[in-house]
């Protein structure tokens, strides 16, 4: 045996081999092999080592090369480093490299067996942007307060993200099913969920906001959309719009409250009147009417300034409040235009409680600092009649039966008869 056996020998071998001497000099090399490197045997064959590593590890990778041909320890493949070779056109290709030691004619010698990594290496790299991408989708979820579910009507199966376990303060190992967020869903709520979770019409998409109560006690607003997926799979998505309910909530409240008083105003007024209306129209349940304006209140303004006047119409607002059972609302109509709706209360009754309210009022002190001043006020009561073609009918009496008091004493109560 030759040198010339030692590249015979490496011919033979099926896949990528190299056989390199002590002084790390490449003495044969196969096809597969100069192919890995993108060069051909001939310009292998007597060339260093070297060549064929990047140049920012040659000297790393001729130490462990040389400590290698002292100790005849082999390194299989697969063994966990992850080594780079340089190819002739100075790129690099991700190997990995199988080595052992032969002796011959009392030379020692390194012989390599090759494989290109390049394959493994591009589906680590495409593992780890998957794994990426899916981190921060998981984390886009949560940001969004988002979460989803893919269910399939045929097969029964049910998939959800993380997200909703965590949203509807499930345990994470609950198992996806659409029971379990039912369970959760207020009763008043149900009907709608339910009418989305077998939707069938035109259109594949349908949304439903609803309300959940967690284990925790804790109200939580949920808005669902589903969509009907190609081969009858149901996709839905949820999102937390807590924060935004109540958002709109205040924003409502702030659009039919007055801000000095803290009443309802006359948006409110013409609401509730109108409901009241529908309700005796209806079911012949009578509601009474008051309205109140304020006695000479210019004179208030004048004597005590306008802060004062704003003062006495903030605590007036306050001791009528008190007097409210919870179906009764006091409106601020405007200027020191008062009115207070009460369902379901007689006319005498009405007249007892607007007497009281009169009497509340002009016992009042209302204070500024040390400055204490008086107020009284004008009332009129009505209530709606079966002649009735609108609620502005009977609010129109009852700004008669005002008018009446201020023509008469003032601080008094009068009635539309
Ligand atoms: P009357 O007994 O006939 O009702 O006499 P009045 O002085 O109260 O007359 P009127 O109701 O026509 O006038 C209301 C006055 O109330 C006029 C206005 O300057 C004052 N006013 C209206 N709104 C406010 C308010 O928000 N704050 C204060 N301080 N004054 C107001
Ligand atoms: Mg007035
Ligand atoms: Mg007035």
């Amino acid at each position: 045996m030759n040198a010339e056996d030692l590249k015979w020998m490496i011919n033979l071998i099926p896949d990528a081999a190299i056989l390199v001497n002590r002084s790390q000099n490449i003495v044969a090399a196969n096809l597969k092999a100069a192919g890995i490197f993108r060069t051909t045997v001939e310009d292998l064959l007597d060339a260093p080592l070297d060549i064929l590593i990047p140049e920012s590890s040659v000297g790393v990778h001729r130490n462990h090369v040389d400590s290698f041909l002292d100790q005849q320890k082999p390194r299989p493949m697969g063994a966990g480093l992850r080594l780079n070779g340089r190819r002739s056109d100075g790129s690099e290709v991700p190997i990995d490299i199988m080595l052992n030691r032969i002796r011959y004619e009392s030379a020692d010698y390194g012989i390599a067996i090759i494989r290109d990594d390049s394959e493994k290496a591009e589906i680590e790299i495409m593992k780890e942007k998957l794994q990426a991408a899916n981190a921060r989708l998981t984390r886009a979820q949560e940001v969004g307060g988002m979460a989803w579910w893919e269910h399939n009507p045929g097969t029964g199966q049910m998939l959800w993200s993380t997200m909703v376990s965590r949203m509807l303060g499930l345990q994470q190992d609950e198992p996806p099913s659409f029971r379990a967020i039912r369970n959760l869903c207020l009763a008043e709520d149900r009907e709608k969920l339910d009418s989305i979770r077998w939707h069938q019409g035109e259109t594949p998409r349908k949304t439903v906001c609803y309300r959940i109560r967690k284990k925790n006690g804790e109200i939580r607003w949920i808005e669902e959309t589903c969509h009907r997926e190609s081969g009858d799979v149901v996709m839905g998505v949820l999102r937390d719009i807590t924060a935004q309910k109540h958002l709109e909530e205040k924003l409502r409240k702030e659009s039919v409250t007055d801000e000095l008083t803290g009443l309802f105003n006359r948006k409110q007024f013409n609401r509730d009147l109108k409901s009241a209306y529908s309700a005796f129209v209806r079911s012949g349940i009578n509601s009474a009417i008051v309205t109140y304006d304020f006695d000479h209140f210019k004179n208030i303004n004048d004597v005590y300034g306008h802060a004062m006047g704003d003062e006495v119409l903030g605590q007036a607002a306050n001791l009528v409040r008190h007097q409210l059972r919870p179906s009764d609302h006091a409106y601020r109509l405007g200027g020191e235009e008062f009115a207070i709706l009460l369902r379901g209360t007689s006319i005498t009754n009405a007249r007892n409680f607007a007497e009281r309210i009169r009497e509340i009022i002009q016992a009042a002190r209302f204070r500024v600092g040390d400055v204490r001043a008086c107020a009284t006020i004008s009332l009129g009561i009505a209530e709606f009649r079966p002649s009735d073609s609108c609620f502005e009918d009977a609010l129109k009496r009852t700004d008669e039966a005002l008018y009446q008091s201020k023509a008469g004493k003032r601080n008094m109560v009068s009635i539309s008869e």
